[in-house]
């Protein structure tokens, strides 16, 4: 009965809340923003069925921004770059479920988006490498450091999609 339901949603609960689940930190850039496509993106992601954990519009600091791009510091296009992601806000977002990490790439499309298949974002959204309208991160670890760093404590929620029994099983 009820009791025995609530009983083993609880448990579920208990066990989620334990288990490190894989997370991604997806974002939208300046350019995603500024050209009003925060919905769309935001919805490409929940349609799929991976959970948002977390969520905010953010201006960042030259220092947050050379700290998210430090692997590439020694590229020609890393002074454009630093210069392009701190343009204006951008959407921090954590979202979680098994295998975001590499399902969100492949959503996102490769980082040409002329070289991007269609029906991917940037493959459906953008045209150039230096405005490619959303970041992804590449590894579960990238994912955790990437969180932590653009994310304060208290800022990731802990909930359950009534959807997750339906995307599951
Ligand atoms: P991805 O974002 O697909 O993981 P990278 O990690 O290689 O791609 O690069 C990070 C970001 O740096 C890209 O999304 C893009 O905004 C920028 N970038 C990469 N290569 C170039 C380039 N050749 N010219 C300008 N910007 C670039």
């Amino acid at each position: 009965g009820i009791v025995a339901s609530l009983t083993q949603q609880s448990m579920l609960t208990i066990w989620h809340s334990n288990m490190e689940v894989e997370q991604s930190y997806i974002m939208i850039k300046p350019d995603g923003v500024q050209r009003g496509l925060v919905g769309e993106i935001i919805s490409r992601f929940e349609k799929k069925g991976f959970l948002l954990k977390g969520l905010k519009l953010f201006q960042c600091s030259k220092d947050l921004a050379q700290e998210h791009y430090k692997d590439l510091k020694d590229k020609p296009f890393f002074p454009t770059l630093i210069e392009y992601i701190t343009s204006g806000p951008v959407v921090c977002m954590a979202w979680e479920g098994d295998g975001v990490v590499a399902s969100a790439r492949k959503l996102i499309g490769a980082t040409n988006p002329l070289q991007a298949e269609p029906g991917t974002i940037r493959g459906d959204l953008a045209v150039q490498t230096g405005r490619n309208v959303v970041h992804g991160s590449d590894s579960p670890d990238n994912g955790k450091r990437e969180i932590a760093l653009w994310f304060k404590e208290g800022e990731l929620c802990q909930w359950e999609s009534v959807q997750t029994p339906w995307l599951v099983e």
